[in-house]
């Protein structure tokens, strides 16, 4: 039942994706760099700074922290060996015709517009740098997260296209 009162906890969801996604390794300054250098041959202009603030702005948005701690949680839950099967194993083997982890991602990628879906096939297909860690990484099960960073990735370069434009 949804409950009107109930004040929507923007600080405690940012801190709970940003002290997890560090948690699970993401070092947002590569982040930033992997979207300074796929954006920068558009926009000459682009600065590190500029490109650290929106990726800041983006990290606050309600729809981003909405599906990224349903994403990382879902993670986490598999790993832990909580999950129901079939879904456990559909999630640890990475099943390509699941798709729900691409779902939450374009959610995130799309915040600043289409732009961001071609952005996020984009990125899904060229595992830049610190997505193709988590991609290739055998010991943690990482079926969400490197999703949700291509999709941060992607909505970021979105967000760049739109203000350069
Ligand atoms: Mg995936």
């Amino acid at each position: 039942m949804m409950n009107r009162q109930f004040k929507y906890p923007d600080t405690k969801a940012y801190n709970f994706v940003m002290e997890r996604m560090k948690e699970r390794g993401v070092d947002f300054d590569e982040l930033a760099k992997t979207i300074y250098k796929s954006q920068v041959k558009f926009e000459p202009n682009l600065s590190m700074d500029r490109v650290k603030q929106y990726l800041e702005d983006t990290m606050h948005k309600r729809e981003l922290l909405n599906n990224a701690m349903v994403a990382l949680e879902l993670d986490r839950l598999t790993q832990e060996k909580v999950i129901a099967e079939p879904l456990a194993s559909i999630i640890k083997n990475d099943a390509g015709v699941f798709g729900v982890d691409e779902t939450l991602a374009l959610q995130i990628a799309n915040i600043y517009g289409t732009i961001g879906t071609t952005n996020f096939g984009f990125y899904d297909r060229e595992k830049d740098g610190i997505i193709d860690s988590f991609d290739t990484d055998p010991e943690h099960v990482n079926t969400f997260i490197d999703d949700l960073l291509a999709a941060i990735v992607a909505a970021v370069s979105g967000k760049i296209a739109h203000k350069y434009a």
